[in-house]
């Protein structure tokens, strides 16, 4: 049977990438050596970490104020290490809290210096996001989630302000063209939408570096890990090297603005069909719908288990809802192809006609 790959993360990639991975596993470039089993200051992997980054540039279209690093670690790090090296102990930094990753994020920074929450869509179980929250003008960053993978909401426009922007894109970075330059530091977990587990992709504009006061160690610390070129010590090299596979493969299938119209026509493809059926509501507001995770219920709750059965029968992987949110969560990643949406589409009307 296919299987229908929706999971939220740890997901899908790119069946060329995987093989690709696979044959490195085994005899990387034809040396008789495993990518596992080579050090990361040879060449060959230089080789690696520069197309990475390179590729990375180019889809960002970044000029030369940033900085491209790989470090360790998955976005939770991030939340720790954002604040760390960017947010004074007296200082304040603003955070938006709409779902279970922002939440995490400003709690971690609270560790550090004052937060202060603009925006909060708790009151909604999170299904919106904030327009028109006031910011404070001397905040040292504004950090938000692109992409609220959990609920399913998605920025579809920025928030004005000329504080510096931070945003953990996670869930939604290379997902369609962004104005990248907007932000002051980018971050993502590469394992939903560039790689597998195990690293981190931070973008950083240098010019946000050297504020704070206190002591960072030295394997926090952005400004030395870039001065060491992401290689301060030893970096996670097949996941750096399942990245670099990732982003040549957007490059190659025609970069952002295809994968854009990728995945805007795939989850037009879902939410056109919940909304027409009869059994299903997603009450994620309209203009925040996210287009990588679509979140959605079932109107009769016992028609649930009946459901996720039917679609674990018919090989549809990892569409139950979060364990806080529940209900029905279909991700749909760059590498996810449309066809398995419109089976899924399939089977919803195929149910809807049997218990409808
Ligand atoms: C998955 C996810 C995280 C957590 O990532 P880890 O790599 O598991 O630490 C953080 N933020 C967002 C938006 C996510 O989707």
């Amino acid at each position: 049977m296919k299987l229908h790959n929706f999971n939220s993360g740890p997901s899908i990639l790119p069946q060329s990438v995987l093989t690709q991975a696979a044959e490195a596993v085994i005899n990387f470039n034809n040396t008789g050596l495993s990518l596992l089993e080579i050090g990361h200051r040879t060449n060959w992997f230089q080789e690696i970490l520069q197309e990475a980054k390179d590729s990375v540039k180019q889809l960002m279209q970044l000029d030369d104020s940033y900085d491209i690093l790989f470090l360790h670690g998955g976005a939770t790090t991030q939340f720790m290490q954002v604040p760390m090296n960017l947010l004074d102990t007296q200082a304040t930094a603003a955070y938006c809290d709409h779902g279970v990753w922002g939440n995490k994020a400003w709690k971690e920074a609270s560790l550090f210096g004052h937060v202060k929450v603009v925006a909060d869509s708790s009151d909604q179980q999170y299904r919106y996001i904030n327009k028109g929250f006031a910011i404070p003008n001397d905040a040292a960053y504004l950090h938000i989630t692109s992409n609220n993978t959990v609920e399913g909401t998605q920025w579809h426009t920025l928030p004005e302000t000329t504080v510096p922007l931070v945003a953990d894109m996670s869930s939604d970075i290379f997902s369609q063209p962004t104005n990248f330059n907007r932000f002051s530091l980018i971050y993502a977990g590469a394992q939903k939408n560039m790689g597998a587990a195990g690293v981190n992709l931070v973008v950083i504009k240098k010019d946000m570096l050297g504020k704070v006061a206190r002591k960072i160690p030295t394997i926090m610390n952005y400004q030395k890990h870039i001065e060491a070129g992401s290689l301060m010590n030893t970096p996670p090299v097949f996941a750096v090297y399942v990245s670099m596979l990732t982003l040549r493969w957007i490059i190659q299938e025609g970069g952002l603005s295809e994968m854009g119209i990728r995945n805007h026509r795939k989850s037009s493809l879902l939410y056109n069909t919940i909304d027409a059926n009869p059994l299903f509501e997603a009450p994620v507001a309209v203009e925040d719908r996210s287009h990588m995770n679509a979140v959605f219920f079932l109107k009769d709750q016992s028609l649930e288990a009946p459901f996720l059965d039917l679609c674990k029968q018919e090989g549809m992987i990892g569409v139950k809802g979060y364990r806080t949110v529940g209900g029905i969560r279909v991700s749909m990643y760059n590498a996810l192809p449309i066809e398995s949406v419109t089976s899924f589409c399939e089977l919803m009307q195929f149910f809807t006609q049997k218990h409808g």
